[in-house]
C-alpha cells in the first residue's frame, strides 16, 4: 500500500506502464526497397500515482512525445503493457478507449492550433461533454465552473480564440482536457511556447488544479527548470529509453546518469558565483538517429564519464573509432536498476562518486 499525494491510502498506480515499445516503419516500400525502422520507445517501464506529477525531459528525438502518446492510446504500442486504473487498456478496441477518454486527457503545447478558430470558447470547453454525452442541462453551469477555475472569466464564453493571448488560449486548453474531471493529463510542452512570466502563472496554475481535484500528470518538457517547479519525480529519457528515474530532489540534487548529469550542468542558475564554480559537462556530439541505436549502452558515444574511466585504464576496453571505450559500455546495455531508495539509473559505472562526473575543463 502506498500513499498518493492528498496522503490517501491506495493499493494501485493510477498508470502502469510495462515494457513498452514503439517502432514506427520497418518492411519495405512498394518497390521493394527497404524501410528504416525507428525505434521511438525501447522496453519503457515506470507507474504514475494518483494524484502525482511525473516530468519526463530528454532532447528532440529522446521520444518523450511518443511516450506520452503511447499511455493516452492515441498511437498504437508494438509490444508492452499499459494499464490505468488498473485496466489494461493496451488491447482496448478504438471504441472502448474511446468511451475511456474522458479519463485521460492531453494538453498540447499549441493551444491556438488545437482550437478550431470558428467556435466560441463556451462552444470549444462544452465541446467535450457533447461528444461524451453530458446532459444539455449539465453544461452550461459546468462550462462556467470550469472557466472559474482555470481562471478565465465566464462572461467572456462568447468570444473567439483569437481574441485571447497565448497564456490565456492555454487556459481554454486546460479547461477542455480537465472538463470530464480526468484522472490523468498528459501535458505536451505546455508552456514553452509562452513568455517566462506567463509560463510561471500557467504552471502555478496547474498545480493548484492538481491540489483542488487530485488529477495526475505526465509533464513532457525539455526544460529543466520548468520541470523540476512542477514534479514530484522525474525520468529522463535518452534516445527511447528511460536512463534515469528519480525524487525530484535527488535528481537535481545528485543526479546520477552522465546525461542527466550533463543536461543538469548546462541549465542556467541565478547565482553568478555559484556559476563561475559550475562545470559545464559537455555531450559529444548530437544524439543518434532513431534507426541506428548504438550497441551496447546506448549513450557511449556521447558519454564523459566512459572516456574518463577507459583513460584510467583499470578495465577492459574496446575500439570506437579513435577512442578507447570500457568494454562494457561498447557491448551490454546497462538496466535501471535501483542505486539508493527513491532513484534508479542505467550506467554500469555508477559510484555514486562525483569523480566520475566531472571531467571536462571549466567554462
Ligand atoms: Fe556511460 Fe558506460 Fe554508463 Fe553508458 S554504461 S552511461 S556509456 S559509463
Amino acid at each position: 500500500m502506498k500513499a498518493a499525494r492528498d496522503g490517501s491510502p491506495t493499493a494501485q498506480p493510477l498508470l502502469g506502464v510495462a515494457n513498452v515499445s514503439k517502432t514506427f516503419g520497418g518492411g519495405r516500400w512498394l518497390l521493394g526497397a527497404r524501410r528504416a525502422a525507428v525505434r521511438a520507445v525501447d522496453d519503457v517501464s515506470f507507474e504514475l500515482w494518483p494524484g502525482e506529477t511525473l516530468g519526463l525531459v530528454g532532447e528532440t528525438g529522446s521520444g518523450k512525445s511518443t511516450l506520452g502518446r503511447l499511455v493516452l492510446r492515441l498511437v498504437e504500442p508494438t509490444s508492452g503493457h499499459i494499464t490505468f486504473s488498473g485496466e489494461e487498456i493496451t488491447g482496448l478496441s478504438a471504441a472502448e478507449v474511446r468511451r475511456r477518454r474522458g479519463a485521460f486527457q492531453m494538453v498540447f503545447q499549441d493551444p491556438f492550433g488545437s482550437l478550431d478558430p470558428r467556435m466560441s470558447v463556451g462552444a470549444l470547453i462544452a465541446e467535450p461533454m457533447v461528444v461524451h454525452g453530458v446532459s444539455r442541462a449539465q453544461i452550461p453551469g459546468r462550462t462556467e465552473a470550469i472557466m472559474r477555475l482555470v481562471g478565465l472569466d465566464p462572461r467572456s464564453a462568447n468570444s473567439y480564440p483569437h481574441e485571447f493571448s497565448g497564456g490565456q488560449r492555454q487556459r481554454i486548453g486546460i479547461a477542455r482536457a480537465m472538463v470530464l474531471t480526468p484522472k490523468l493529463l498528459v501535458l505536451d510542452e505546455p508552456v514553452s511556447a509562452l513568455d517566462v512570466s506567463i509560463q510561471a502563472q500557467i504552471l502555478n496554475l496547474l498545480m493548484e488544479i492538481q491540489q483542488r481535484t487530485g488529477v495526475a500528470y505526465l509533464f513532457i518538457a525539455h526544460d529543466l527548470a520548468v520541470v523540476r517547479h512542477v514534479s514530484h519525480r522525474v525520468a529522463v529519457m535518452y534516445l527511447g529509453r528511460i536512463v534515469e528515474l528519480a525524487d525530484r530532489d535527488l535528481l537535481y540534487g545528485s543526479p546520477r546518469h552522465p546525461y542527466t548529469v550533463s543536461l543538469l550542468s548546462a541549465v542556467p542558475v541565478a547565482n553568478p558565483a555559484t556559476e563561475r564554480e559550475r562545470r559545464r559537462i559537455p555531450l559529444h556530439g548530437e544524439i543518434s538517429s532513431g534507426t541506428a541505436i548504438p550497441s551496447g549502452c546506448r549513450f557511449h558515444p556521447r558519454c564523459a564519464r566512459a572516456r574518463l574511466i577507459a583513460s584510467r585504464g583499470a578495465i577492459p576496453t574496446g575500439d570506437y573509432g579513435a577512442e578507447k571505450l570500457p568494454l562494457a559500455c561498447l557491448q551490454q546495455e546497462p538496466p535501471l536498476a535501483p542505486i539508493e531508495p527513491g532513484h534508479r539509473a542505467a550506467c554500469h559505472f555508477d559510484s555514486g562518486s562525483q569523480a566520475d562526473m566531472v571531467p571536462g575543463p571549466l567554462t
